[in-house]
């Protein structure tokens, strides 16, 4: 798995104030929507696009648009939900899929509890968004989902990684001939014993929905 971790001052000032407890949940929201505009900004570096002929008022000229079939963005539901509007203010003509996945708090494993996507992905670019990359376990199950219906490459994007989580999707997508990237705000220091992000943010979904 490519990492790309994105190193701009914006975003890091951003982070911040996503990560202090006395941000309220409105404030929260307009965060993480500002901040997954800027990584969608990395996370679409390789979109695939093709030559366009046009004609400005004074010339024609050859540009470039977005390719058939269009990018899926697939949100991880609960909290990638509100990842959403800052992806498709970069990619309005993108395809929504959900996947709804849960972590079981005992065991830490990934459970589906809904999808809402395509049976075919062949050929298909999916931007799959979650905001922490915590044990890995969701990501390498939605992964593993998305490889199993063909999609052809498969971005990432969380606000938060650890270096634990970030070692399993690694070493559980060895072998998967699928390109895959992330694109993250920042790599944190580790996880506690809860399965939490160290420093993180706390629970993304909880404080997204303000619930308490
Ligand atoms: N999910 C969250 O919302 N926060 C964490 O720190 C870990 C998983």
């Amino acid at each position: 798995m490519r990492v790309h971790l994105a190193d701009h001052p914006l975003v890091a000032h951003k982070l911040t104030a996503l990560r202090d407890r006395d941000t309220d949940s409105p404030t929260f929201r307009r965060l993480v929507d500002e901040l997954v505009t800027l990584l969608a900004y990395e996370a679409t570096r390789d979109v695939r696009v093709e030559p366009h002929e046009i004609i400005t008022p004074v010339a024609p000229t050859r540009g470039v648009r977005l390719s058939d079939p269009k990018p899926l963005v697939v949100p991880i539901l609960r909290a990638g939900l509100g990842m959403l509007d800052g992806m498709v203010r970069l990619l309005p003509t993108a395809e929504v899929g959900f996947l709804g996945m849960v972590r079981d708090e005992e065991t830490l494993k990934a459970v589906t509890y809904a999808n809402r996507l395509p049976d075919d992905l062949s050929g298909r670019q999916v931007y799959l968004l979650d905001p922490m990359l915590a044990t890995g376990g969701t990501l390498v199950a939605a992964i593993h989902y998305l490889a199993d219906r063909g999609a052809a490459r498969i971005t990432t994007i969380c606000l938060l990684a650890s270096p634990e989580g970030m070692a399993r999707v690694d070493g559980e997508l060895t072998g998967l001939d699928l390109p895959s990237t992330l694109v993250t705000a920042a790599l944190d220091e580790r996880l506690n014993e809860r399965g939490y992000i160290v420093p993180g943010l706390g629970d993304a979904g909880d404080r997204l929905y303000g619930v308490v």
